[in-house]
């Protein structure tokens, strides 16, 4: 990398900010807090507008290139979010101020929860947990709560597809389940047959990703939730892809009973990078007495005159809070406003164009790459990143190829029933142009694999840095190589 550090920009005497002269009385500094030199940087305004803007430049962005990362929907996050969420009223309230002061706060997210409701066909829904992962969480300890409750303690195991998301099976593990794997069966639904033979009295429940990791919608779905009723289970949707069935399905009215949100996907908040996101969490009518709080209630109708009183409940046998303070309400004020501009028809577009965009795209990439999962898909679709013929060229491979064309890579070796696996999700914001350059890319790509593999293996040439190691920069993390002390 050849960007140079703020520290060996600096240059003696340089100065970018002045400070006001005080209007305070000068007083001695405690000794404890007395330093012979802090060594800061000295950099202009304009040195250090430049550094950080040629770093930011470094990354790969939504704002700034197509990002097929599958199962992430990598879309675009309109910036009337942004403006929203910045308002005073939003932006400088405290989680401790007196709810009379906040009544507009509790308003949004009221109606926020009763939005989420509407859309997914749920009776409560709770704005907490701190991510999807996090609102698994809630789901896996509510399905061992309601066991508890009806004192069926042999209740164990959970089920999980083997199409499934990889939090699935690590949030119901922490919950102290016993997770079972279940396979696939060749159009890559739930294998009825393997799920008859889980279905009995240590059957806590199953949690199925939907649409599943391979963007493929069950076509069995009734069923598979109905087999795990009737064997006494409980059913969780990893709603973390709604994306795709925005205004067509709602998974209440399938029968699932418990199922998170991911806003940060799905009603557009910026993600990656560690957050905040936010995986609120809807619940059948007999579960609502398990979600945590703090849930926005009217406490009061009001009238002609007075408007509704807001406030929050913890319902009565909550398996407890998850969260500090309200979960992380700058994401609702996002999707609050996210879904009051795009309103029910617009919802029912996105879903729509997801779905198209992915088809769309699919039937573009499959002319040269195997797919193994041959049929209409939802949000995403499932190639290998492989060919018989050209053993030597992998997934990784064209992953880094697609830098040199200016696109980020697909989610790589995931899911893990397809070999070599690349999971392209184009998501509905992206243009008929976009999509076609792509696909022009995946095309030249496989080209390339055919005339000259060893190339690829070397690939991306034209990216700050070239190949890393992934293992080692991920378990060595070095966020911050330049200290004063270096010096
Ligand atoms: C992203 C995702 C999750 C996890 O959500 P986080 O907010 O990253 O914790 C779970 N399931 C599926 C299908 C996902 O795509």
């Amino acid at each position: 990398m050849t960007e140079k550090t703020i520290y060996e920009l600096s240059q003696p005497g340089r100065k970018g900010f002045v400070f006001p002269d005080s209007d305070v009385p000068a007083a001695p500094l405690p000794k404890a807090f007395e330093r012979g030199s802090i060594n800061l940087p000295e950099l202009s305004e304009l040195d250090v507008i430049r550094h950080f803007t040629n770093l930011s430049r470094l990354n790969y962005s939504v704002d700034g290139g197509f990002y097929p990362l599958g199962s992430c929907t990598m879309k675009y996050n309109p910036k009337i979010n942004e403006v929203a969420v910045r308002l005073p009223g939003f932006s400088q309230t405290h989680p401790l101020q007196p709810i009379t002061s906040v009544q507009g706060n509790l308003y949004l997210m009221y109606q926020l929860q009763e939005m989420l409701q509407e859309i997914s066909g749920f009776h409560r829904v709770t704005l907490t947990p701190a991510a999807g992962a996090q609102g698994e969480l809630v789901g896996a300890l509510i399905i061992k709560k309601f066991h508890e409750s009806n004192k069926d303690t042999k209740r164990v195991k959970i089920l999980i597809p083997d199409s499934a998301h990889g939090t699935n099976p690590a949030t119901s593990a922490m919950s102290g389940f016993e997770v079972a794997p279940l396979p696939s069966d060749a159009r890559g639904n739930v294998d009825l047959e393997a799920l008859k033979l889980h279905c009995d009295e240590t059957l806590a429940g199953l949690m199925l990703t939907t649409p599943n990791t391979l963007g493929l919608f069950d076509e069995n779905v009734i069923e598979v939730i109905e087999m795990v009723h009737n064997a006494g289970g409980l059913v969780y949707g990893d709603g973390a892809n709604l994306n795709a069935l925005l205004g067509i399905v709602r998974p209440g009215d399938l029968g699932f009973d418990i199922m998170h949100f991911n806003l940060h996907k799905t009603f557009a908040t910026p993600h990656g990078g560690g957050g905040p996101g936010s995986g609120p969490v809807g619940v059948s009518e007999r579960l609502a007495k398990f979600l945590p709080g703090p849930i926005a209630t009217i406490v009061d109708e009001g009238d002609d005159d007075t408007p509704p009183f807001y406030g929050f409940y913890t319902p009565e046998e909550s398996i407890g809070r998850m969260k500090a303070f309200y979960g992380h309400f700058g994401v609702v004020v996002k999707a609050f406003t996210y879904i009051a501009m795009h309103g029910p028809d617009g919802l029912r577009d996105i879903g729509e164009k997801a779905v198209l965009n992915a088809n769309y795209l699919m039937e573009k990439v499959k002319e040269d790459y195997y797919l193994p999962y041959d049929r209409t898909c939802m949000h995403e679709f499932v190639v290998e990143g492989t060919w018989k013929d050209i053993p030597n060229v992998h997934a990784l491979d064209i992953s880094k190829r697609l830098m040199d064309y200016g696109f980020h890579p697909p989610t790589n070796y995931f899911p893990l029933v397809v070999h070599e696996a690349l999971m392209i999700e184009p998501t509905e914001t992206e243009s008929k142009q976009t999509l076609d350059a792509f696909a022009a890319a995946m095309k030249a790509i496989a080209k390339e694999a055919r005339e000259d593999p060893g190339m690829l293996n070397k690939a991306p040439y034209t990216t700050p840095i070239r190949r890393s190691d992934e293992v080692k920069a991920a378990r060595d993390l070095v966020l911050c190589c330049w200290t004063p002390d270096s010096f």
